[in-house]
């Protein structure tokens, strides 16, 4: 009996000594913590090729002054975009080796689609080569001349693909949207008073559908609140307009939504990305944003009937609707990656090494685009180029200047993007996109010393102009020499 009261307490003492140690040690954890790491390790490398300044010059002079046209083993760190630029994980390539590259009826398009089903509720889920491949078949059935498509910011091929159905693309964001200084937690939403009176203006029936871009990517990646996307919805009920998200960056869209509105701290990711998707008629989506893939879209539609226009479209140029333009083994890493980008931890990385980047650049009186974005930060040429004007394109200028200097390439994102010969863009600003899961810390401390450098010395950048250029799109291929 004793022995055995003994051999309990020996093994209450025991618990209480472990316990003790486990919470000394989730003590010592949570202090070694406070750097967010890169929650992945290294399995696979690929060589960066280093340049000298002499090289570098050469080749930008070569390229016309258009970082476009430089060849991608030429630059040190690429920060052209995060679209198509992530790297996948184990999971993912494993994934590639089951793909099921049937014709018709592919088993990668059924995991594919329980995959977006559950994570959007949508049950019309059209594949896509990626996203301007979507907005291409949908303004294609919803869009016409004198039609008025309203958005907080439309992305480039938005725009392009409404426009060329001879619809207008409005941009609708809150002003301080427009305010690079203005630390605004939801600068991406649209302005509600501007959307009605646009809705009276130009009366709804010619209205035939509403966007919202989360985030909002021509204004700096800026997210919409869900009280925002909910208004708009509520708007568009009332004058039966359809509502759809461009949702390229749907999960750092929620985490935003999670991490600063109010009711939102305890709620999942998961089910922010739902209750999103929940209020709206449909979506296009570039996978090669939030589903971590190199190539992918989607179109994701409510309406059956609209639905089976889409398809007929869809089989005319992207191919059969259970592929649209993709291997089998691209829609088993989409589904895969779809899982992957609602990990929180992979969440809380990623937006912070983007604040990262920002907060060391403001540290050192470098002017950005606040509060930083959720897939780049943005130098605002205005401020940091005051000296040039901005049809002299002060963004372009800065963005030649980071390639000499450092081999980095960024673009421009201003007069040159969406300005025309005698209208100025509203913004100067050139993006640092940062590809997921792509560059390491130190990677991104050689960028913000480059950017340093290059702020002493910006008073030697000079103005730019444009030698040629196509009548749209323009600055995929222009070319350019400086004043
Ligand atoms: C990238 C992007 C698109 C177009 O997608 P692609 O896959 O490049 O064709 C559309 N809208 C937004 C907001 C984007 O960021």
């Amino acid at each position: 009996m004793r022995l055995r009261d003994n051999a309990s307490r020996c093994r209450d003492i025991l618990r209480k000594v472990l316990t003790q140690r486990h919470e000394l040690r989730t003590n010592q954890f949570t202090i070694t913590m406070k750097t967010i790491i890169e929650p992945f390790r290294i399995k696979v490398v690929e060589p960066i090729r280093l340049t000298t300044p002499q090289q570098r010059e050469a080749i930008i002079q070569k390229a016309r002054l258009n970082v476009f046209s430089i060849r991608a083993r030429d630059v040190l760190i690429d920060l052209l975009t995060d679209s198509g630029t992530s790297a996948m994980s184990s999971e993912q390539w494993s994934a590639m080796m089951h793909g099921d590259e049937s014709y018709a009826g592919s088993e990668s398009f059924f995991r594919l689609y329980d995959q977006v089903q559950e994570m959007t509720g949508f049950e019309h889920i059209l594949p896509t080569h990626q996203g301007r491949a979507s907005e291409r078949i949908l303004f294609d059935l919803l869009g016409s001349a004198g039609k008025v498509v309203p958005n907080n910011s439309h992305f480039d091929t938005t725009r392009a693909n409404i426009e060329r159905t001879g619809a207008a693309a409005v941009d609708l964001v809150i002003d301080e949207g427009y305010d690079p200084q203005s630390r605004h937690p939801f600068k991406g939403n649209m302005d509600l008073g501007k959307f009605e009176a646009l809705i009276e203006r130009v009366g709804a029936d010619r209205i035939p559908l509403c966007m919202l871009t989360v985030t909002n990517n021509s204004g700096g990646g800026q997210p919409v609140s869900m009280k925002n996307i909910r208004e708009v919805h509520d708007v568009c009920r009332t004058h039966q307009i359809p509502f759809f998200l461009d949702a390229c960056r749907f999960a750092e869209n929620a985490y935003f939504i999670q991490q600063r509105e109010p009711g939102y701290a305890d709620r999942s990711v998961t089910s922010i990305v739902h209750e999103m998707f929940d209020l709206s008629d449909g979506a296009t989506i570039s996978a090669k944003k939030d589903g971590l893939v190199n190539i992918g879209g989607l179109l994701l539609l409510r309406d059956a009937a609209l639905a089976q226009q889409a398809r007929n479209n869809l089989i005319l140029t992207e191919g059969f609707p259970t592929y649209g333009g993709l291997a089998g083994r691209d829609l088993d890493a989409l589904a895969q990656g779809f899982r992957e980008v609602l990990d929180e931890h992979y969440l809380d990385y990623r937006i912070r090494s983007i604040a990262y980047l920002g907060e060391k650049l403001i540290e050192h009186g470098v002017p950005i685009l606040e509060p930083p974005g959720g897939h780049a930060i943005y130098l605002d040429a205005k401020r940091l180029c005051p000296h040039i004007e901005p049809l002299q394109f002060p963004a372009q200028a800065i963005t030649i200047g980071l390639y000499r200097i450092a081999g980095i390439r960024a673009v421009e994102i201003g007069s040159v993007m969406f300005g025309n010969d005698d209208t100025p863009a509203d913004m100067e600003l050139v993006r640092l996109a940062i590809p997921r899961r792509v560059y390491t810390q130190s990677h991104i401390d050689y960028v913000i010393e480059a950017i340093i450098e290059l702020f002493a010395k910006r008073h030697e950048l000079r103005g730019i102009r444009i030698v040629d250029a196509p009548p749209a799109l323009r600055h995929f291929t222009a070319t350019f020499e400086e004043i």
